[in-house]
């Protein structure tokens, strides 16, 4: 996992004119095409079907700390999976069968891994680890990176009114200081749980989210500023102030 981030960050960072066949950046050519809201469906449900499987047969499926692990991840999950799915504005009616398949095969490792670890592999979740400043600490920007995602996800889903499929320009919340606060928010939720897990499993899928997000974040706000002549120039693309 590490190193395939490393490859997918440098790949999308140095490939100029490539980006993950989706919403704006889908096109044709891109190979057999998926409904969107059925693609966003099958590609996240190993986060939930796996990941539930894999932490309820661990043999500390039923102690404190790895519970509160499950009931964070499956909040997220159960309604990235199928509850956003059906949210959406969808503009870009198609999603890439090389994107659901490349999203399945990553959600499927990452869940077994993470699901895996927390009820079974790790010996050092006991009562003691609510008190760790590391679970505190990661929690809170958990918690924060998920309230900027769905703070977000929401201004993204409201700039369309229904039927509409054309873009806007996103404000308030972060958008005021990044174009994607939607992959900052997320980036920082999994940060958090790398950091109230302190696992390589975790650390593994903050660096990925991050190596997938942050060239996808380039490309949006190069985006946006070629469409709209009168985009916020001092908004940065996914890091506030940085980039
Ligand atoms: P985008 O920001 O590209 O799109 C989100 C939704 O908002 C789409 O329905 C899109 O429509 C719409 N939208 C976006 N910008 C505008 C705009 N300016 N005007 C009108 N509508 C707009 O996000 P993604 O689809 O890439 O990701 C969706 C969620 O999934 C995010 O929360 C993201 O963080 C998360 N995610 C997590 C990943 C991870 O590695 N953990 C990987 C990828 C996504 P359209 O589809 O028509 O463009």
């Amino acid at each position: 996992m590490f190193v395939l981030a490393a490859i997918v960050l440098t790949l999308l960072f140095t490939m100029k004119n490539f980006n993950v066949p989706y919403g704006r950046h889908n096109r044709e050519g891109a190979g057999p095409q998926f409904d969107a809201r059925l693609g966003w469906v099958i590609m996240e449900s190993p986060s939930v079907i796996l990941f539930a499987t894999m932490y309820g047969i661990g043999a500390n499926a039923s102690n404190a700390v790895p519970l509160v692990f499950c009931v964070l991840w499956l909040i997220h999950y159960v309604h990235r999976t199928f509850i956003y799915p059906f949210q959406i504005r969808v503009g870009q009616a198609n999603i890439t069968l090389f994107v659901v398949s490349m999203g399945f095969l990553f959600n499927t490792i990452n869940s077994y891994l993470n699901g895996r670890y927390i009820s079974q592999v790790a010996q050092n979740y006991t009562t003691d680890w609510l008190t760790d400043p590391r679970f505190a600490i990661g929690i809170t920007v958990f918690v924060t990176g998920f309230i900027i995602n769905r703070q977000s996800d929401n201004i993204l889903r409201n700039l369309r009114k229904p039927g509409e499929k054309d873009y806007k320009i996103p404000r308030g919340g972060m958008f005021k200081y990044v174009s994607c606060a939607n992959y900052f928010g997320e980036s920082t939720q999994w940060i958090g749980w790398a950091i109230a897990t302190w696992s390589l499993p975790g650390l593994a899928f903050a660096l990925w989210t991050i190596s997938n997000l942050l060239p996808r974040a380039r490309s949006h706000h190069r985006w946006y500023i070629n469409h709209f002549s009168d985009y916020p120039r001092n908004r940065k693309a996914m890091i506030p102030f940085l980039y």
